[in-house]
């Protein structure tokens, strides 16, 4: 039996509301918070003072005359509300907070900038229940849009109406670390080296579970028009229940890491991108330090680099713990966090952590954010040198806590001719930030992809040799405070929308799809609608939803506002 509501193994965040019907202090659903992007966050509570106690005769009979005014017009109102036929035997009922129903589930990514509640959430445990599963709700019309491990920073796999996750096919259906492979694959995510292209280019052979057509297997040979717009399908064109990717062994890595800087690296550039395998560099704002990282596969005849560190993590890390109890002395709350118990000692936790309660102190003042990436930029100096391991564990990145990211792909030129417009963004970019005044946080990622021959890929290309480079702006979410969390999301749209502004199509770029956002503002998502059309073979991709998916089983809100279907495809 497909399993409805049971989540094992995937890292969705799902959430049953328990509520008690009788209990008025059960906290309303989250509300949309006032941003462009509208994403949803749990409401602060109010604090109420207490209602004051009337003092005098003459309030006395103010309040009940306030009392029988309300009676009267509510007496009124029922009485004289036209209500249909049917309804005339339903008797008035006094107001009662309606609590949610007990199998309604709050679904969230992992940032948690994003979240629907749903009743309908299925596991099927092969693929003839997924058959099944896709055939009833395509009979009924009932939305199963597919979704993975809900790791996409804009929550592209999320639909309030309902969802299907394949996280207990896995016998048939392998896991890379976190990630599902249907997740992976669908918004064509990527990992970095100008030889190495997106994961969709990796697909040989796809079998995909359809509302309209039942299960098909596509490959270039079967069908190439639809197998290079479905790799990556945004989980619009089908279930993804079978993927053939190719595939290299398991291997042993060295990672080098070291601090630059833009004159250098503007030097090296092209023999760092044509000589290592994987390479990224990590910019970081309001300082000329760029860490950068190689990985390469150990020497077969020299074995792993003999290195001996100069500093230790301790020795790496202190500056960082001096500056946070700097800052706590700042912000004078030194004395109530040493004598919180559930504080972790700042010496035992790692760089990230430290960062992010560094930033939890005061995220949106620069001078603070400034100071904290000047650390992060000694931080990386004391760390220089080298790490060897297998190339799962190697490849990993500590991407810090939750997080707003914007990350873009953009054409950098060729491996033999790099266009160095990489270089030039990062640039521009870092001016901005800095007239702006933005409280940018650190790093800013960049990292390099060969093309895809995917259509739908912001790396898709035509040209063999193209290369494409990724940059992610990010703005840390490292509190739970509501109140705050919208301060930063706002900020943070403020950043993205300038960088949108002043390099977005002056670089021809475009957002990965698990991190673009839908804005509200309907001239704005018109903008947006047109320039996605420009890069992106929206009418073919639109056309293929139509056959495969008539009745949008498969979609959600962000689809039909990024990709709307007009009567004419
Ligand atoms: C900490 C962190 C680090 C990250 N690092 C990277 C990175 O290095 N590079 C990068 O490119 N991205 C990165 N991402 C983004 C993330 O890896 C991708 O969004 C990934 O695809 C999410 O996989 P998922 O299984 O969680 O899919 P979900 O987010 O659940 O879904 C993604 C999309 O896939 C579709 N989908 C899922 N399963 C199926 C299926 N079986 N059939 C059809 N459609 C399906 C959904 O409908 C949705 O459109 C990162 C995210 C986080 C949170």
């Amino acid at each position: 039996m497909s399993r409805a509501l049971s989540l094992r193994r995937s890292l969705l965040h799902l959430h049953h509301h328990r509520t008690n019907p009788l209990s008025p202090t059960t906290p309303p659903p989250p509300k949309p918070i006032q941003n462009p992007f509208a994403p949803l966050y749990p409401t602060r509570k109010f604090c109420t003072s207490p209602t004051p106690i009337p003092s005098t005769n003459s309030e006395v009979r103010k309040y009940i005359g306030y009392t029988a005014l309300v009676i009267f017009c509510g007496a009124a109102t029922y009485y004289s509300f036209p209500f249909p036929g049917n309804a005339k035997h339903k008797k008035a009922q006094l107001f009662r907070y309606a609590p949610l129903p007990e199998d309604l589930h709050t679904v969230s990514n992992w940032s948690g900038t994003h979240e629907v509640q749903t009743r309908n959430f299925y596991q099927p445990e092969n693929i003839e229940q997924l058959e099944k599963l896709v055939k009833e709700n395509n009979e009924k019309k009932a939305r199963i849009r597919p979704v993975g491990s809900g790791l996409s920073p804009n929550g592209i796999g999320l639909a309030r109406s309902g969802m299907v996750n394949l996280a207990l096919m896995d016998k048939n259906f392998a896991s890379i670390r976190e990630q599902q492979i249907g997740g992976i694959v669908q918004v064509g995510a990527h990992g970095t080296g100008a030889r190495l292209p997106p994961i969709d280019e990796q697909v040989v052979s796809m079998k995909l579970v359809t509302p309209a057509k039942g299960t098909i297997e596509i490959s270039k040979e079967k069908d190439p028009e639809l197998f290079y717009l479905a790799r990556v399908g945004l989980g619009g064109l089908g279930v993804v229940a079978e993927v053939t990717l190719q595939c290299v062994e398991r291997q042993e890595l060295v990672e080098h890491t070291f601090i630059s800087n833009m004159k250098d690296i503007k030097k090296n550039h092209k023999k760092l991108l044509s000589e290592n395998k994987h390479v990224k560099y990590l910019h970081i704002p309001y300082t000329d330090a760029v860490v950068v990282v190689t990985c390469n596969p150990v020497s077969k005849w020299k074995g792993p680099p003999k290195y001996k560190p100069k500093y230790t993590t301790n020795e790496a890390l202190q500056h960082v713990r001096d500056l946070y109890k700097e800052s706590l002395e700042t912000y004078r709350i030194a004395a109530a966090k040493s004598s919180d118990d559930n504080e972790p000692d700042i010496n035992e936790i790692s760089f990230t952590e430290l960062r992010d309660k560094l930033l939890a102190l005061d995220p949106l003042s620069r001078d603070h954010v400034v100071k904290i990436n000047r650390a992060e930029a000694e931080f990386w100096a004391k760390s220089e040198g080298y790490r060897v391991g297998w190339s799962d564990e190697i490849l990993g990145f500590d991407c810090g806590g939750q997080q707003w990211v914007s990350e873009n792909c953009f054409p950098a030129g060729t491996l033999a001719k790099p266009s160095l417009k990489d270089l030039e963004f990062i640039e521009k970019l870092k001016q901005l930030i800095e007239k702006e005044e933005i409280p940018a946080p650190s790093p800013i990622e960049q990292r390099w992809t060969a093309r895809s021959q995917s259509s739908m890929s912001p790396a898709s290309s035509s040209a063999e040799d193209d290369i494409f480079s990724w940059v992610g702006i990010i703005m840390y979410l490292p509190t739970t405070d509501a109140r705050q969390r919208k301060e930063i999301t706002e900020e943070f749209f403020h950043y993205r929308h300038l960088t949108q502004a002043e390099l977005w199509d002056k670089y021809s770029a475009y957002e990965h799809w698990a991190k673009i956002e839908v804005p509200k503002d309907k001239d704005v998502l018109a903008a947006l609608q047109e320039r996605l059309r420009r890069r992106f073979p929206v009418d073919a991709y639109n056309k293929a939803r139509k056959e495969l998916d008539p009745n949008r089983i498969l979609s959600n809100n962000m689809l039909e506002k990024l990709f709307p279907l007009s009567e004419t495809n």
